[in-house]
């Protein structure tokens, strides 16, 4: 076998995996990285020759693993594009909103290359989509040769998975994003049974210890009563949230605080693209064993709606659950906190990870009381109130994903998705255990013999 990554750093960029296994040659994800743009964004599609694929594998619906699969799709006539069953919607999705994305940075980085596809081959693409049920292998035949493809359950977001080809008797397989721990609204990850050949794994927690004590569920305790502080003081609650799975898990979350009168019964206001989302989840999860999400989960939740005015608190004390989850300039969330952050009586809750320079992260880093600058809106806050966050994670802690590692006793270990100080945790921490597995931290683009 013959594996090459794509992303063109050793970080978590854009995810893009070639595999050749005898005859055979697949791609698995095809992402955009979230913090470039333009052709720059993309994996180095260079190293695919055109119509030379036989497989396009999709893990899932976030941008940083799907984004570029247009761009692929379209010199691949002949590829199979696999995806989980649950996902093909969502794909479509995401896709369409990052294409109407791309037209507004055109104009506004005058951007040449933007949208880097039409609607089109959006919908071109689902026609060619062949949707894979979890846990259940197909099996290919192409010039005489068989190959076998599972997609199996990865937790992380709704329609994640794991995908393994079986050639040969070798079994490679790619963990996708992971996550084992189950939310409200979703299972944990099922990965196949039995031992793996290879396993090209992500990393994205490497570098992070998990405090002694702290789980998920303790985290969404911790949200949960914080939330319900604030309100019986009189404040709001925004909480930034990313529009894709996070979003529904917040709603669904406050719902049930709702119901067990944890929080009181205010107002939950929600953004365009996560409503959009949930509509998708409600739909999807009528056919799904892997997710739950139902009509029940949006009672009382309301499209935010108006101008959104830096200084001026909102007027209805609630919760305002918005996108982006980091926080990103001209999105919802910004906005609302340059609204909301003078007023001593309210709270930002951040619920995910944010890259160090969003202003997310900055404000995290601003101390109580000190001065936020937002700068494209002219405008300077001071960060009166409360920030916290919280540690829901949808990726699986490193001690886990090690454990993941050891129970699968692969003889080779591929460690991707991740920043380097990241990918060398495991390689010790393998190398230690399991001195006779062969690990690999691959060379952006250049190709490995496993
Ligand atoms: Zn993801
Ligand atoms: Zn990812």
């Amino acid at each position: 076998m013959v594996y090459t990554d794509l992303n063109t750093d050793v970080d978590v960029g854009a995810s893009g995996h070639l595999i050749e296994m005898g005859p055979f040659k697949a791609l698995v994800d095809c992402g955009l990285h979230p913090k470039r743009m333009g052709l720059d964004a993309l994996p180095d599609i260079s190293k695919i020759t055109p119509e030379t694929l036989d497989f396009i594998a999709v893990t899932h619906a976030h941008l940083d693993h799907c984004g570029a699969l247009p761009v692929v799709a379209r010199n691949q006539n002949h590829a199979h594009i696999l995806a989980a069953e649950e996902n093909s919607d969502l794909l479509a999705r995401m896709l369409r909103n990052s294409r109407s994305v791309m037209v507004k940075q055109r104009e506004e980085f005058d951007v040449k290359e933007y949208p880097l596809f039409d609607s089109q081959s959006i919908d071109a693409l689902k026609s060619r989509t062949t949707p894979m049920p979890f846990h259940h292998e197909k099996q290919f035949e192409i010039n005489g040769e068989r190959i076998g493809v599972t997609f199996t359950p990865a937790g992380h977001i709704p329609g994640a998975s794991s995908v393994m080809f079986e050639y040969k008797r070798r079994k490679i397989l790619f963990s996708g994003d992971i996550s084992f721990h189950s939310t409200g609204i979703l299972r944990g990850a099922t990965p196949p049974e039995g031992r793996v050949d290879t396993l090209v794994v992500e990393t994205t927690r490497g570098s992070y210890s998990r405090p002694e004590g702290v789980s998920y569920d303790s985290e969404v305790a911790r949200l949960v009563t914080s939330i319900s502080l604030v309100l019986r003081g009189g404040g709001s609650v925004l909480i930034p949230a990313f529009a894709l799975g996070r979003m529904q898990e917040i709603l669904f979350i406050l719902q049930r605080a709702k119901q067990q009168k944890a929080i009181p019964d205010v107002p939950v206001f929600a953004g365009g693209l996560g409503l959009d989302i949930a509509e998708h989840f409600i739909k999807g999860a009528k056919r799904s064993s892997t997710f739950f999400f139902g009509k029940q989960h949006m009672e009382g939740v309301k499209p935010l709606r108006g101008e959104i005015v830096p200084g001026k608190d909102f007027e209805t004390r609630g919760i305002y659950v918005l996108g982006s989850g980091m926080m990103v300039e001209h999105t919802p969330s910004y906005l609302a906190a340059a609204a909301m952050m003078d007023n001593r009586a309210n709270a930002i809750f951040f619920v995910g990870y944010a890259d160090r320079d969003t202003p997310a992260a900055r404000l995290q880093r601003t101390p109580y009381g000190g001065q936020f600058s937002f700068k494209d809106l002219f405008f300077v806050g001071n960060v009166n109130c409360r920030v916290d966050k919280f540690d829901l994670t949808s990726h699986a802690d490193r001690e886990e994903i090690l454990e993941f590692i050891m129970r699968k006793d692969p003889r080779c270990v591929v460690l991707t998705h991740g920043s380097m100080a990241a990918r060398e945790w495991f390689m010790d921490e393998i190398i230690d255990r399991s001195p006779k597995t062969s690990v690999i931290i691959p060379e952006p683009s250049v190709p490995v013999e496993l």
